[in-house]
């Protein structure tokens, strides 16, 4: 594994780290999670992402995940970073969504009491909320990291601006932004204008999350929509439509290129984003052991020629829907 320095910070996480939000939850099989997990850690995989909401059922995952904790990496605790968030709908009433104080510190305490923990190493406001001032979410992170229930602490899926100003009130506060969490996969590439560039000057890492486009970006649906994979599944976070004609085109073009390269497309993919400085890790999801073992591959080639990043830009410009 390679560890990468989180933005301006002493905290380094791995170049790939693994995310429990699909295949962790009480509806898929805990032997699976668990060989999963148990694999990642032996390849170096040192961080794992949940959230409050990741499930099926919401909460399960993180249930599952303290079960295995507790069961196989109870004496790791101090090689791992832990991460969970709050932001999304997770309870009833005006309390259990959004960017309020009220929400962020009681969402927490749960998160705790299901996985056992008495801190997470990070913990992340999930989604920008335009109805809470933000000093109140920022402040509100900030009592949870002087709290002791996080180490340190993020955000994800806020725009350049809005993390331009986030950043600089924990600065003001003394709890520094560690990390931000946005998608960004070659099928979705807004954060290339201003979002790398925001966070390098304000010393904040960056973990892109759904690397693959939820599995697109790999050899998955090159001869169908198989009955096991996300698109398949009924929740809808993977559509269908999604894996159409015009996406096949791209993904068959970048499966030659990257093998060319003597990758797969997940490993290329994988590569493709750590290319940036500003990336600290990439942040993956898994459905069994090998596609673990195959993204981890992808740090035996991560230099790009020239040419290499042209055949790619041109295989893209003619992409379609963002996904
Ligand atoms: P990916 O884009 O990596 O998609 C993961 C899926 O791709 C897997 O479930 C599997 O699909 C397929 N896959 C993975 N590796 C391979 C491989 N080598 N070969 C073939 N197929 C492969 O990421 P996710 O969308 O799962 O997101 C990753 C993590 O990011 C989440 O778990 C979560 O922690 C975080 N996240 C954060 C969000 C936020 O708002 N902050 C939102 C979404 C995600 P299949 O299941 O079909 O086998």
């Amino acid at each position: 594994m390679i560890y990468r320095a989180c933005g301006r910070s002493g905290l380094k996480l791995p170049a790939i780290s693994l995310g429990l939000w699909h295949n962790f939850g009480s509806v898929d099989s805990f032997e699976t999670a668990r060989a999963m997990i148990l694999r990642a850690f032996d390849l170096g995989i040192t961080h794992f992402d949940l959230a409050n909401n990741y499930g099926p059922l919401p909460g399960s995952a993180e249930e599952n995940f303290g079960k295995i904790l507790k069961r196989d990496l109870e004496n790791h605790r101090d090689e791992l970073i832990i991460s969970t968030k709050a932001g999304y709908r997770m309870w009833d009433g005006p309390y259990g969504d959004g960017g309020s104080r009220k929400y962020l510190v009681a969402s927490l305490d749960q998160s705790l009491r299901r996985m056992g923990l008495e801190y997470v190493d990070i913990f992340y406001h999930h989604r920008p909320d335009t109805e809470t001032p933000l000093e109140e979410t920022m402040s509100a992170l900030d009592h949870i990291a002087r709290s002791g229930k996080a180490l340190y602490i993020g955000i994800s899926s806020y725009d350049a601006d809005r993390t331009a100003q986030a950043a600089s009130i924990l600065r003001t506060l003394g709890t520094p932004c560690l990390i931000h969490q946005p998608k960004y996969n070659m099928f979705n590439r807004w954060i290339e204008p201003s979002l790398l560039s925001t966070l390098e000057k304000e010393g904040v890492g960056c973990i892109p999350f759904s690397p693959l486009a939820q599995g697109l970006l790999t050899d998955r649906y090159l001869h169908g929509i198989p009955d096991d994979s996300r698109a398949a599944k009924p929740h809808g976070w993977l559509k269908r439509e999604e894996v159409s004609d015009e996406k096949l085109t791209k993904i068959r073009e970048l499966t030659n290129v990257a093998r060319k390269r003597g990758q797969s497309l997940a490993q290329m993919a994988v590569a493709w984003i750590l290319r940036h400085k500003a990336v600290t890790s990439v942040l993956i999801g898994a459905s069994r052991v090998q596609q673990i073992d195959d993204c981890v591959g992808a740090l035996n080639k991560l230099e790009f020629t020239a040419e290499e990043l042209k055949s790619i830009e041109s295989v893209l410009q003619n992409a379609g829907q963002p996904s």
